[in-house]
């Protein structure tokens, strides 16, 4: 997978849609990015919350507690996590969740994970817990289940659309005249643009995650005969808008996403409405977004890290409140990066209070 591949590929096949690419690039093939690189931490491409500070997993540690309670601590429960990437946040959520007990015998901990590389890692991080890995979330057993999925879906390929000509085209990528790959508009389709988008200018672009409704459907399927709890933290927006938000990172820095495929992590913008329609047509309550800062704060974030502080060495005290800052400071993870829950009728996920559709959160029974 290189330049050249990408060039083969597109000799081969012609035009292909971003959403074909992002594929191709991230998992589609043996030397696909996220079943080859080792793109998480320090020395990966990209540094993720659970990397950042302990505080985070833990909080959602205490956030799954809470709600395995709130569900009348049904035993077994399956612990789900989705894209675990080296396994951190996971350990970090076990290790807090000790302290609730009966929580530990209750809990069955299922992970949902593509890459070879990242299971090893996984394996080692959490080995305590006995983890079952699955391709896919279809494939883990039925049962009472609280999900975990933070910068999952951010990851799932995204389908672009240009609006030029007076009309909607798919966006693709093929070969210019000099054979080097560029994005182009591609035959002309219909976006599924939601009601109340305003009418689009020449060159918009609309994006849509058409591949994660299988993801949601999913949820909505296990969700129909027994309690689910489903936690999604990602970087995003709340409302529908045009835009283009498909990124490339290495090395800690953007590069262009048709220059090294399969070498760059390929990402996208997650939009929340999106996500909160496809929930409801899924028969889940969709609660928040709530910026990452609100939600980490109001799960108790500066308690935590006083606790920590009272008991840390000089230096590690320093890294502990830095790292707490870059979570929760609105110009470093605090704003972009959104906390959202998809729950069964029923359940009241803390901290949030308003749920989608409307009231669709608060019934009880
Ligand atoms: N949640 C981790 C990792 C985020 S990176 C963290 O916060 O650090 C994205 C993760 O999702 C990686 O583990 C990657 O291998 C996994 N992943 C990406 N696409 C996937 C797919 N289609 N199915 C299953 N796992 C996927």
């Amino acid at each position: 997978m290189s330049r050249e591949g990408l060039q083969r590929l597109l000799a081969e096949r012609g035009a292909i849609s971003v959403a074909a690419f992002m594929e191709w690039c991230l998992t589609g093939s043996e030397d696909a990015y996220y079943r080859r690189a080792e793109a998480i931490g320090r020395s990966g491409d990209f540094v993720t919350a659970p990397e950042v500070s302990q505080i985070f997993g833990e909080l959602i540690g205490l956030w799954a507690g809470a709600v395995w309670e709130s569900m009348g601590r049904p035993s077994p429960v399956m612990l789900v996590e989705l894209g675990p990437g080296r396994g951190t946040l996971m350990s970090d959520a076990l290790r807090a969740l000790r302290v609730l007990p009966g929580f530990r015998e209750a809990a069955r901990l299922h992970l949902v994970e593509r890459s070879e590389r990242l299971r090893a890692l996984q394996a080692e991080a959490l080995a305590a817990a006995s983890p079952v890995w699955h391709e896919r979330l279809d494939d883990v057993p039925d049962g009472p289940a609280i999900l975990i999925a933070n910068e999952f879906f951010d990851a799932l390929p995204l389908s672009q659309y240009i609006y030029t000509g007076g009309v909607w085209h798919e966006r693709v990528i093929r070969l210019d005249t000099e054979g080097r790959a560029t994005f182009a508009a591609g035959d002309p389709a219909v976006p599924p643009l939601p009601a109340g988008m305003p009418s689009p200018e020449d060159g918009a672009i609309f994006e849509a995650r058409l591949s994660a409704q299988p993801c949601i459907e999913a949820i909505g399927r296990r969700a129909q005969s027994v309690p689910v709890a489903a936690l999604i933290v990602d970087y995003g927006y709340g409302r529908d808008s045009f835009g283009e938000t498909l990124q490339a990172v290495r090395g800690h820095g953007y590069t262009d996403p048709l220059a090294e495929p399969g070498e760059s992590d390929l990402s996208g913008h997650v939009n929340f409405a999106e996500l909160r329609r496809m929930a409801a047509a899924s028969g889940l309550a969709a609660w928040g977004p709530l910026p990452q800062g609100e939600f980490l704060l109001a799960l108790g974030l500066e308690a935590r890290l006083e606790r920590l502080i009272s008991s840390a060495r000089a230096e590690q005290a320093t890294s502990l409140v830095l790292g707490a800052r870059r979570l929760t400071d609105p110009y470093q993870m605090g704003e972009l990066f959104k906390a959202m829950a998809l729950t069964s009728r029923g359940l009241q996920p803390p901290p949030f209070t308003g749920g989608f559709p409307p009231g669709g959160g608060q019934e009880s029974g």
